[in-house]
């Protein structure tokens, strides 16, 4: 007789009755909301569901937002201790913590990552980013890197939808604890955490102007690249604008820094713990829908326990559970975009027209939204595309090799240089100086 009982799993979906979201959103300049001219709406990537309009600054708000900042910087921040910048740090980070679960359910909705990640990853590593940020703001001058360090000035921030509130953090929470000001672009998919973020500096009382959003598309971003009023530019996203915006920058006096694509390797030797590497690769490749820029998404298996890696990888691929961002068991999200599944779609038809052969873990992908199920291609030579290109989504590339050389070869055939793994138990893999990565 079959058993009655049901191990599976009920929903849990998170409530989002904790945001509200506003049917239409301005910049924030110079410390207030302004209206915006013209809007595009922003959408619930699992749904399809219009959250909000966005709005879309042009030459003029960016000049706003320019002006505000170089105001704050010469009046305010920049006579400001290091120690009373500090403090604003730690209110901003203390009110991020207590706001944490506003944010995350508004990060999943207008993200489409599942609501554990933003819940216990992105909001409570960006709070941290501000708490060690503002441990730093007075202790600039005795940090080895000479008695008279200084700000840039006026910071240009442009950063991409994957994390959006983390990587606001990132860029926001060292440029001001070291006496610069902002003028920040979300992505135009993920505006909604910045701009409750703006609230938050409201909040904090942090002096107007000192942070400034703009929210709009790529014409934003270059408006602000281009923008003779700014010192730095700081980007995070595509390779292909990383080289656009080294050309605009490379004949001014701005600073920038670039952080890029990626397409990392994770080696697996065969002596390495086995069930330990399934987890290392499944989060390697799957966290956050694979739209991570150091995924690990080339694993770089050793030829003789290939088949035993791929049947327990198979198996445990087939445990990932994909489906409502909102559910709090759920552990693959919606693609951010259809932009972005069209690529994910475009990179995975090459593999099979290029003879890759491809298998996906089977599960039910929901109807509205946009979806694709975590997805492994073998066969794969190191010409083909998916060996080559960043995919950006839930799809990992499998090579395989017989000698250790053989190996760290095929793991430095790449232009990227952002991360890489070595799962081995021989403290002399990782070290020895025949297997070393070489980072260029
Ligand atoms: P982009 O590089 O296009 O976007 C990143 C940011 O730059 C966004 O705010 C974008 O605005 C802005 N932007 C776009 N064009 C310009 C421009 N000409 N001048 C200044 N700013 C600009 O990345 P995508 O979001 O289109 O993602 C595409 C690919 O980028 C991914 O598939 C992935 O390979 C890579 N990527 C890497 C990331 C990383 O962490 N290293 C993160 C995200 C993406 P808008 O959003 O309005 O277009």
């Amino acid at each position: 007789m079959e058993s009655p009982v049901s191990f599976d799993y009920a929903p849990a979906p998170e409530s989002r009755a904790v945001v509200s979201i506003k049917p239409k959103y301005g910049h924030f300049i110079g410390g207030k909301f302004v209206a915006g001219s013209k809007h595009f709406p922003t959408i619930n990537p699992a749904t399809e569901e219009v959250l909000s309009q966005i709005a879309l600054a042009g030459k003029a708000e960016v000049d706003a937002a320019v002006k505000a900042a170089r105001k704050a910087y010469t009046a305010t921040w920049s006579k400001m201790s290091g120690k009373e910048r500090g403090k604003y740090l730690f209110r901003i980070a203390r009110i991020l913590q207590e706001r944490a679960r506003e944010f995350a359910v508004l990060e999943t909705l207008d993200n489409g990552k599942p609501i554990r990640e933003s819940r216990d990853v992105d909001i409570p590593l960006a709070a941290a980013h501000f708490f060690y940020h503002a441990g730093w703001a007075d202790k600039l001058e005795f940090a080895g890197l000479g008695t008279s360090t200084k700000p840039h000035g006026v910071a240009g921030q442009i950063i991409p939808w994957n994390f959006p509130l983390l990587m606001l953090a990132w860029k926001i929470a060292p440029a001001l604890a070291a006496g610069n000001t902002v003028v920040l672009k979300p992505a135009e998919s993920t505006s909604l955490t910045a701009l409750l973020f703006a609230e938050v500096c409201q909040q904090a009382e942090l002096p107007a102007g000192v942070v400034n959003i703009v929210t709009g598309d790529g014409s934003t971003g270059a408006l602000i690249v281009n923008h003779p009023g700014i010192d730095k530019i700081a980007f995070t996203g595509s390779t292909e604008v990383g080289k656009i915006i080294a050309r605009a920058v490379a004949p001014t006096p701005k600073s920038v820094t670039l952080e890029l694509g990626g397409k990392a390797a994770n080696i697996i030797f065969e002596d390495a713990a086995i069930d330990e590497a399934i987890e290392g690769i499944v989060n390697g490749i799957f966290f956050n829908q694979g739209h991570v820029c150091c995924a690990g998404s080339r694993l770089i298996l050793q030829e003789n326990i290939a088949e035993e890696v791929l049947d327990k990888l198979k198996k445990r691929m087939s445990k990932i559970r994909v489906g409502d961002p909102m559910d709090k068991n759920t552990d693959l999200g919606a693609i951010n975009s259809k932009e972005q599944l069209l690529k994910i779609r475009e990179l995975s038809a090459s593999g099979d027209a290029e003879g890759a052969q491809r298998w996906s873990a089977p599960c039910e992908l929901p109807t509205k939204g946009f979806w694709f199920a975590p997805t492994i291609f073998t066969g794969i030579t190191q010409s083909h595309r998916i060996a080559r290109e960043e995919i950006f989504g839930p799809v990992l590339s499998v090579l395989t090799f017989r000698t250790p050389q053989e190996g760290i070869d095929k793991a430095n055939n790449t232009p990227f240089g952002l991360s890489a793994g070595i799962w081995s138990e021989k403290g002399s893999r990782f070290f020895g100086p025949a297997n070393s990565f070489a980072l260029e």
